[in-house]
């Protein structure tokens, strides 16, 4: 016997004969005499309809309100699983966020699980029930509703896991695991069998939706093992663990895009110590993330370019931001919104020379120009033109015999 929390996402509940398809599943995993544990997300389309609809009522449609709106999704699915398994003679029941409860911390739309109680619901599996926890969302100490952030039932799933102590947290998908490139849309990617946390960290962040960061990062801290599996199929899915568990052939094992970066640039700023502080301070300020940041080397030590990218919903307030920017002064000032970032991602880069090389050339045999690079450790990063997002990436999955 074991504890296990299974996660289902958007598609797999997608329509009634889902839930019923994966009441089925946890009927399996119950009778087989697991303890069993499902969080569930709303069905695939509602979250972005609901969003929709506050957005018709006002495009600054009130924070509080818009949790409290976005939560009714993963409700649904709760009660409809809960009560398909009740249907099926099995016994079942769904905790909303207060009754649990699931506390978060920081702001509406993007807080953080910080604990949740374990008593009643422990004391519901042990008389043998399926219980059923509503992703992406908690309460905060204040009582108000929050949710955690988008494709956040991911997050929910690994925190069910580590503070029920869970012996496994498996995530049900629409597709087989975590592939080296997103398989929907380069068909030829491959599944993964076994990834560790910090390339599956890398992917996720640079732009691989089939799991949220956050909840990878949780799992990583913990050192909690994930499967990532297929609603759908029997197929074995994707193991997410450490990487001292795995061995590698090749020395990149995914590539992963983004296609929601702008880039902005600044021409002809002083060449001075304490100018790119008081470029990035009021940014900063104002809670928007720089990622990359290129500044090159002037010739006469006057003057100098900087160009850094930002998300693309951040372009206008930064823009803004720049321009009331009393502290700095600038020649003229560029930007571009329609670039994406095409990164590829591998723990065998540190021990393989030429990788970076191959991947400059392979580019640019496609005739694809580089605005920006960055690289650490496990991943090298270029800021594309988003018009070459699919074909820069179909490029790099080719070269690094990834097909
Ligand atoms: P869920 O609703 O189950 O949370 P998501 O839509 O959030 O599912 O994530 C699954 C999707 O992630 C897949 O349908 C696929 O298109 C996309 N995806 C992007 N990159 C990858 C990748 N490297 N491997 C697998 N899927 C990926
Ligand atoms: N329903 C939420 C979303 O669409 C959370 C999730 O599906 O994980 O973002
Ligand atoms: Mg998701």
């Amino acid at each position: 016997m074991a504890k296990k929390v299974l996660k289902f996402g958007g598609t797999s509940v997608g329509t009634i004969e889902r839930i019923l398809h994966v009441a089925n599943i946890l009927k399996k995993e119950f009778v087989a005499g697991n303890e069993i544990i499902a969080v569930v997300s709303a069905m695939s389309g509602v979250t972005n309809g609901l969003i929709e609809q506050s957005n018709s009522i006002s495009k600054n449609f009130n924070k509080r309100e818009l949790d409290v709106l976005l939560t009714s999704g993963e409700q649904a699915t709760s009660a409809l699983l809960a009560g398909a398994l009740i249907d099926m003679g099995i016994n079942s029941k769904s905790w909303l966020n207060w009754q649990i409860p699931i506390l978060t911390e920081g702001e509406h739309s993007n807080s953080r699980i910080i604990n949740m109680s374990v008593t009643e619901i422990d004391k519901f599996l042990l008389n043998k029930g399926v219980a059923i926890i509503p992703g992406f969302q908690g309460i905060s100490k204040n009582g108000e509703i929050t949710t955690i952030g988008r494709g956040g039932s991911d997050a929910t799933a690994v925190a069910v896991a580590k503070i029920f102590n869970a012996d496994s947290c498996e995530i049900y998908t629409d597709v087989d695991g975590v592939f080296s490139t997103d398989p929907n849309k380069i068909p030829v990617a491959k599944k993964i069998n076994k990834i560790s946390y910090d390339e599956m960290l890398e992917l996720s962040s640079l732009g691989a939706k089939v799991i949220q960061s956050s909840a990878v990062q949780t799992a990583m801290m913990y050192n909690l093992p994930l499967e990532i599996r297929s609603t759908f199929t029997e197929r074995n899915g994707t193991k997410i663990f450490n990487r001292e568990n795995i061995d590698y052939e090749k020395s990149v094992t995914g590539v992963a895009y983004s296609k929601d970066d702008a880039k902005i640039t600044l021409i002809g700023v002083l060449d001075k110590p304490g100018v790119a502080a008081d470029i990035f301070e009021p940014i900063s300020n104002d809670q928007i993330n720089v990622d990359m940041v290129i500044q090159n080397i002037s010739s006469d030590h006057k003057k100098t370019d900087i160009t850094f990218t930002i998300k693309r919903h951040d372009l206008l307030k930064t823009l803004e931001i720049l321009k009331h920017n009393k502290r700095i002064k600038y020649d003229e000032i560029n930007h571009n919104d329609r670039v994406s970032k095409v990164s590829i991602v591998g723990a065998g880069m540190v021990s393989t020379p030429g990788v970076t090389y191959k991947m400059f050339r392979g580019l640019a045999e496609k005739n694809i120009n580089i605005l920006a690079i960055s690289t650490s450790e496990i991943k090298l990063s270029v800021i594309i033109n988003e018009k070459d997002t699919l074909e820069a990436v179909k490029k790099l999955h080719t070269i690094f015999k990834l097909d």
